[in-house]
């Protein structure tokens, strides 16, 4: 096969994958870069075009075409990293290989009289820009994402290697000149750069699906202002847990959490600093907990804890240690709405503890129990821990049914410098 007949093929196929990229962008809110990826397919079709030009010298066809072929390798990268990091970002070493590219190569072809050692440090840019967007990819691989990202990591490091292997063997294979028809390193060469490139068009495709999938569950499954679960997922949590927990024999428990006076806070300081104090207890009460705990939104300013294999004494030790945690917790509020000097805003809450098997049997009973001794909490004064007693399931308004498993002080809603 002609290696020219595999550039055209090639810059056709760039193209559709270029259109593909962007209607794919334009038809999902979520997948921020797909269009930077699809102008690196653009460049890559551009550079697989111009080398099949033959109306084209030879020097100005690898300049133009390198070019375009870097300029679509670091146009891939600010496109991955948009796609895993939700926004844009400067890729500063790829615009320093592109500007090293612009400025220095063109003068340096002109001294040399010759592509040799242009090519070669062609092909070593190319290779440290595929291993820079490889090492970002592995490192932002998360759960759900494993299989399309490490099918694109094993693609950008087998083009890195092979730039590095042709870079190298430039010396021994001679310069690449045109009519190169008939030489079969040259075919070689096209076909595995756009085998790679299109494996990278799926690759990133794939990605992006992945990407797509797990922010649409996360939407579907959290609360958008503080990142909590949602009270639909929560429950099916609850559910998978109370089954995991029947077969297991271990009891595991729930916590009911409620901010004490959070309607003076919105009154005093704003609702966006209400906000606020709901997003930091929220992650409080994350970073506090096991990373196989559950904190949920429940609603307004409440909070639900599931804890996995935890009876219901030590439950009662963790709820403590979350109502201290908050207590001791300094929120920086936002300046603009002050009309107050203090700089940050002090929350307690209020949390009511329930355990399955022993004061449960099932999640609405369950949740039912915690809700009644977070409401004996509130009675109690706040800023404190109630466990739902074992025996009966009291009726609001008359909590008979918790014990006050310790408080410390009264709920307060301050603020501190
Ligand atoms: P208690 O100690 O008895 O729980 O008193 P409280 O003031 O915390 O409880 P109350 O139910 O009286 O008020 C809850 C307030 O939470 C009222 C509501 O405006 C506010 N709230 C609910 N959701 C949000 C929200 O998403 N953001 C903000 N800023 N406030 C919210
Ligand atoms: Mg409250
Ligand atoms: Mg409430």
């Amino acid at each position: 096969m002609e290696t020219d007949v595999v550039l055209v093929v090639g810059a056709i196929l760039l193209c559709c994958g270029c259109g593909g990229l962007l209607i794919v962008r334009l038809s999902n809110p979520f997948l921020k870069g797909l269009g930077w990826i699809g102008g690196s397919f653009a460049a890559g079709a551009l550079g697989s075009a111009v080398l099949a030009s033959p109306g084209i010298s030879a020097d100005a066809s690898a300049i133009i075409a390198y070019t375009s072929i870097l300029l679509a390798y670091v146009l891939l990268h600010i496109g991955i990293l948009e796609l895993m990091a939700g926004k844009p970002r400067l890729p500063k070493l790829g615009l320093t290989l592109l500007l090293v590219q612009a400025i220095a190569f063109p003068g340096f072809l002109y001294i040399h009289r010759g592509r040799q050692l242009y090519l070669i440090t062609l092909a070593i840019m190319l290779a440290v820009q595929a291993l820079q967007t490889a090492t970002l990819l592995k490192n932002s691989a998360t759960d759900g994402m494993h299989p399309p990202i490490w099918f694109t990591v094993v693609l950008l490091v087998i083009f890195a290697g092979f730039n590095i292997v042709r870079g190298l063997a430039l010396p021994i294979l001679g310069t690449p000149s045109r009519p190169w028809a008939l030489n079969p390193f040259e075919t070689m060469g096209a076909i595995v750069f756009l085998g790679i490139g299109l494996g990278l068009g799926f690759g990133v495709f794939w990605i992006a699906t992945a990407k797509s999938r797990l922010s649409l569950e996360l939407l579907a499954n959290t609360d958008p202002l503080t990142g909590a679960y949602n009270r639909r997922s929560f429950i099916a949590w609850c559910e998978k847990e109370l089954l995991r927990s029947s077969r297991n024999r271990q009891p595991f428990s729930l916590l009911m959490i409620d901010l004490d006076h959070f309607k003076k806070i919105n009154d005093h300081y704003g609702h966006e600093n209400g906000d606020i104090v709901l997003c930091a207890v929220a992650h409080q009460l994350r970073a506090s907990l096991r990373n196989v705990d559950i904190v949920g939104r429940w609603g307004g300013e409440e909070f639900v804890a599931l804890l996995p294999d935890t009876p219901a004494e030590l439950a009662v030790i963790v709820a403590h240690r979350l109502r201290h945690t908050i207590e001791s917790l300094s929120i920086a509020k936002l300046q603009t709405t002050s009309i107050h000097d203090k700089k940050s805003i002090a929350v307690t809450i209020s949390l009511g503890v329930a355990t399955y098997p022993n004061q449960a049997n099932n999640i609405e009973d369950l949740l039912q129990r915690g809700d009644r001794a977070l409401y004996q909490a509130k009675a109690d004064g706040r800023n404190c821990v109630v466990q739902q007693a074992l025996s009966t399931l009291p009726q609001r308004p008359d909590p008979s049914g918790a014990t006050a498993a310790g408080r410390s002080g009264s709920g307060q809603f301050a603020e501190s410098i």
